[in-house]
């Protein structure tokens, strides 16, 4: 079978940063800000590691990336690549007068995969707009420890893979 890539997104997808404490413990503080993981991480690691190639793309700062893929990935999960800010395509939201950063499939495409046997994990469906097709939305993490989202991925991820009609990968 040809290898299969899952490229994470980090903010609100795989963790929380805050600037103010919640109720309960963070798993780490990073720049100021508190750092919570994404409740059963490890578990949905665990099951779609020896499945999947395994890789991040996040568009914040290279050390607040390197900070959480060590925390989360540590040396138990080893990354295809773990890109930051600079990876990601900047442009001009007209709407908020911002900047955007965008994560293009077309630069993973020279880490020897094919658009087809790649699917990006994200939050945000802004940041993937390039590539609605590959794409598995997940609800924004903002802290709930009682968020289960991550337990589903496994299953979402291997239909995913097997379903090639637009849109389809998004409709869960
Ligand atoms: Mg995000």
């Amino acid at each position: 079978m040809q290898p299969r890539l899952v490229i994470f997104d980090l903010d609100e997808t795989l963790v929380h940063a805050a600037a103010a404490r919640l109720a309960h413990a963070p798993d780490f503080e990073f720049g100021g800000h508190f750092v919570y993981l994404r409740p059963h991480l490890q578990t949905m690691l665990e099951a779609i590691w020896p499945e999947f190639d395994v890789a991040v793309w996040s568009s914040a700062s290279r050390p607040y990336v390197d900070a959480v893929v060590w925390h989360v990935f540590g040396k138990r999960v080893p990354l295809k690549f773990a890109w930051a800010i600079e990876r990601c395509v900047q442009r001009v939201d007209i709407r908020t007068n911002s900047y955007v950063y965008l994560k293009d499939l077309r630069k993973v495409q020279g880490q020897g995969y094919r658009l087809e046997q790649i699917l990006m994990v994200d939050d945000s469906p802004d940041k993937v707009a390039r590539q609605p097709r590959d794409h598995i939305q997940v609800v924004p993490f903002v802290g709930d420890p009682g968020d289960r989202a991550l337990l589903e991925l496994p299953a979402r991820l291997a239909h995913a893979f097997t379903t090639t009609s637009t849109g389809a990968r998004s409709e869960f």
